[in-house]
């Protein structure tokens, strides 16, 4: 069947968000509006077929609109080779690694696909339509359960020579820490901003609090913010130590980029209220004063769909 034009613009992005844990698909026209979406758990297994089919389903789903889609852009939480449309590295999806997804693809969706790296996504999300619109250069860092980063520089996403740029996760901030990181490195900022050092941090440090509300429940970064709000004073202490390292890493991405904008994403990023204020600090202390006064600190705007926008956006070219 064939939709009347006005119904949506010239022309749909199928847009991927393949997470780790859920899988969501939506129609995005031209104006970054969502047209339609869908959200399942990612099907699991020693085979990419499980997410393969689901993307083959939802696009027949939405049948009515195909004549109307330009291309699949697929973000997943890894190293991606752009070029090639390959999976490098996903620890939460290791059965996509190496797997010939774009070939695949494009020969059961009949449309060009896309891929790329989550966080990357997220930056151009936000520049397109959210914190960041109107930027040219552009630094995003997602605080959620590890610690992601895109980097725009004069407009352009900045992947870097060898498809790894932005990650400030793991970027160093305290080497005597003795905390080691997933990725080999001791000390990275992820140990410490983002949602599972909240619950770690929290956990080492109960014995010095034996009045916190905390000490008889079972630990999320959602109860700690909870007790912070209340005043906790261990949760306070956890989150202005989160601030310190945080600031600490913006610190080093003002001095070495010098953005216009810092957006601040991912679900931690709910514990602003208890964080901002020794993060600005130490921002303050640590980057050239005339940047720091300058660039701009700021919450996320597009939320869990900033990655799929920027997916959209990405498909449609010139960045
Ligand atoms: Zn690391």
């Amino acid at each position: 069947m064939n939709m009347p034009k006005n119904l949506f613009s010239e022309s749909l992005v199928f847009a991927v968000d393949l997470g780790g844990t859920h899988l969501r698909v939506a129609l995005v026209d031209d104006n970054g509006r969502i047209l339609k979406q869908t959200k399942q758990e990612t099907p699991k297994g020693d085979s990419p077929e499980g997410v393969v089919a689901a993307l083959v389903a939802a696009a027949q789903n939405w049948d009515d609109y195909k004549q109307a889609v330009v291309a699949a852009s697929i973000m997943v939480p890894g190293a991606v080779d752009c070029d090639k449309a390959v999976v490098l590295q996903a620890p939460n999806l290791p059965s996509l690694v190496n797997y010939p997804l774009k070939a695949e693809l494009q020969e059961r969706l009949g449309w060009p696909v896309f891929l790329e790296n989550d966080a990357n996504a997220a930056a151009v999300g936000e520049m397109w339509l959210g914190a960041a619109r109107g930027c040219r250069d552009v630094v995003s860092v997602t605080l959620g359960t590890g610690v992601g980063g895109g980097v725009i520089l004069d407009g352009k996403l900045w992947r870097g020579s060898h498809g790894s740029a932005g990650e400030i996760g793991h970027t160093t901030v305290d080497p005597f820490s003795g905390l080691k990181c997933k990725c080999g490195n001791t000390g990275c900022l992820e140990l410490f901003a983002s949602a599972t050092a909240i619950v770690r941090m929290t956990r080492e440090s109960l014995s010095q609090f034996p009045e916190s509300r905390l000490k008889s429940c079972e630990l999320t970064a959602e109860k700690v913010y909870e007790a912070g709000r209340h005043g906790d004073e261990l949760a306070l202490a956890v989150f202005k130590r989160f601030g310190t390292y945080l600031g600490i890493g913006l610190a080093n991405l003002i001095n070495l980029i010098d953005p216009q904008i810092i957006v601040i994403a991912g679900g931690a990023v709910n514990g602003w209220d208890l964080f901002a204020e020794e993060m600005y600090r130490q921002v303050d202390e640590r980057a050239f004063r005339t940047t720091a006064q300058q660039v701009k600190i700021a919450r996320a705007e597009c939320g869990d769909n900033a990655g799929l926008l920027g997916a959209a956006r990405l498909a449609r070219g010139s960045l």
